[in-house]
């Protein structure tokens, strides 16, 4: 519920980044666009690789002092900005909204979510930092936990709030600074308003820096002496590329990347709640989430009852403006990845695949769509499709469904839908996934699960209260001598 009518957004971030405070970038502004309409809705300032070098340097310097800050007054900011989102819930909801192609509820979600992250990280503000360690020294000897020190936060367009959130809330509350890169295509879900909120909740100056752009900013950021970390969600290949050159520099770097995600139907699932999963997983968000499920492998014996089920549920779908009707799929991000999902259907329809529902595209609308007799061959069994698509396999034999499951570079997320708990589990633990879930969609996200993938789906990084200490802290041993002990010379 929104309890605020003051805007967080408005003249006074028009065409400006938010370093330290809010000023004009170097590398000029942008129209950031409705998705559904293509209509103008807000000039963003673009920071280039000035504007990253000049954030990093105020991070370093003003993460001293944040780091001194006791950890749980640093939490306190973080209980500030849930409060503070619950508050401007309807604005931030309208820009998810307008500014990604989302529908409401998924905006509303990823708003509850952040909410809830931004508290479940402030608990560990009052974690212990460190322990008393055995020692043959005869003076105390410890393990402490030290922040990274300056952070840099890269993200994607699709869910541009909650991938900002979940990383940098726990890197913020260990007490690092953190320069935040969102898609220039999403900037203000992305960065503004996060950078409002936390101005609102008291955050000191030079903190946290805003500093949305393209590639050459990105770039920067992890070239950046200042920068100690990279922290990326997005594509493999840009992945890739983070990790060489942040290897060269010996950085430390957690990376989030794409994934092709199955669904194993085994023969005793129930097929309507089944389908009901295997459809949201594909189709939720216009199919443009990591987790989307990339491959519905289905037991040939339900292959039939199953396809029908899907491809009904699919056509039931309303594709249309979020912001305008109600609708269950909004527009496409841009042309090019509408056209390149349009390519893969076509091309795996060329070899063989039947559109069993859906298949036209008109414009960033691109109707759900159901493809049978899809073999490991095709295209849209072996990309990272990021569309509203299905695609049918079958199999005959669990050993089958798992060789098809694994048959990716990708290591993400899986599911395995079926009556015999004992045997579903048997299976999700041979996937070569981060995630395995047994009857539940692959569409889950939770602060409390380690999320995360193997293979070209990241570097084994895990975000999630499990893993956020190691990842945002590094380990300092301490020992401290009333006198310096004797020595031979
Ligand atoms: P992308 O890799 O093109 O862009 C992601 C971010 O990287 C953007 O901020 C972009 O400006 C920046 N960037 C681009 N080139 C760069 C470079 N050379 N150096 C530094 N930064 C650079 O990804 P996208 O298309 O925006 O996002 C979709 C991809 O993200 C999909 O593959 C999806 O699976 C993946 N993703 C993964 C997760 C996860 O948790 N594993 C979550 C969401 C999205």
């Amino acid at each position: 519920m929104n309890t605020s009518t003051e805007h967080l957004i408005g003249s006074s971030q028009s065409e400006k980044i938010f370093s330290t405070d809010w000023r004009s970038a170097h590398g000029g502004t942008i129209a950031v666009v409705e998705k559904a309409t293509g209509d103008w809705l807000f000039q963003a300032g673009v920071a280039n690789a000035r504007d990253v070098a000049e954030a990093a340097v105020a991070a370093r310097d003003a993460q001293v002092e944040w780091a001194a800050v006791p950890g749980p007054l640093r939490a306190d900011v973080l209980r500030k900005f849930s409060a503070l989102l619950e508050a401007h819930a309807d604005e931030v909801a309208t820009w998810i909204v307008q500014e990604t192609g989302s529908i409401q509820p998924k905006a509303r979600f990823e708003i509850a979510a952040t909410a809830r992250e931004a508290l479940e990280a402030a608990a560990l503000g009052s974690r212990p930092v460190g322990e008393m360690l055995a020692t043959t020294g005869g003076r105390p000897s410890y393990a402490e936990r030290v922040p990274v020190g300056v952070v840099g936060l890269i993200t994607p367009w699709n869910s541009p709030l909650i991938l900002a959130a979940r990383a940098l809330f726990p890197a913020l509350v260990l007490g690092n600074a953190v320069v935040l890169k969102p898609d220039i295509q999403t900037p203000v879900s992305g960065g503004l308003l996060i950078a409002r909120l936390f101005e609102e909740a008291g955050l000191p100056p030079g903190v946290l820096h805003v500093v949305p752009g393209g590639p050459e900013a990105g770039e920067a950021l992890v070239a950046e002496p200042h920068v100690s970390m990279i922290s990326f969600t997005g594509s493999t290949n840009v992945g890739r590329r983070i990790g060489e050159v942040a290897g060269r520099l010996l950085k430390r770097t957690a990376l989030e990347l794409g994934g092709n995600n199955a669904l194993i139907i085994l023969d005793d699932a129930d097929l309507e709640r089944a389908s009901s999963a295997g459809a949201f997983s594909s189709f939720f968000h216009q199919g443009q989430i990591c987790f989307s499920a990339g491959r519905h492998l289905v037991h040939e014996s339900v292959l039939h009852h199953y396809t029908e089920l899907l491809a009904r549920r699919a056509s039931a779908l309303q594709v249309g403006d979020p912001h305008r009707q109600h609708v269950h799929i909004g527009p496409m991000i841009n042309l090019k990845q509408a056209e390149r999902a349009r390519q893969i259907v076509a091309d795996s329809v060329a070899r063989g695949a039947k559109i069993e529902a859906g298949g036209k595209v008109n414009g960033l609308y691109f109707e759900p769509t159901v493809l049978s007799g899809v073999t490991a061959q095709m295209p849209v069994f072996s990309e990272e499709i990021f569309a509203p698509v299905a695609p049918i396999t079958s199999f005959s034999t669990d050993e089958q469904a798992i060789a098809l499951a694994n048959d990716t570079e990708y290591g993400l997320a899986a599911s395995v839908f079926s009556a015999n708990e004992a045997r579903a589990v048997r299976i999700a633990k041979r996937l070569k996934t981060g995630i395995a879930h047994v009857n539940d969609q692959t569409v889950v996200h939770e602060i409390f699960g380690p999320i995360g993938g193997t293979g070209a789906s990241g570097n084994s990084a895990r975000s999630g209260n499990v893993t956020s200490l190691d990842e945002y802290t590094y380990w300092r041993w301490l020992t401290v001598a009333e006198t310096v002990p004797d020595y031979p010379f």
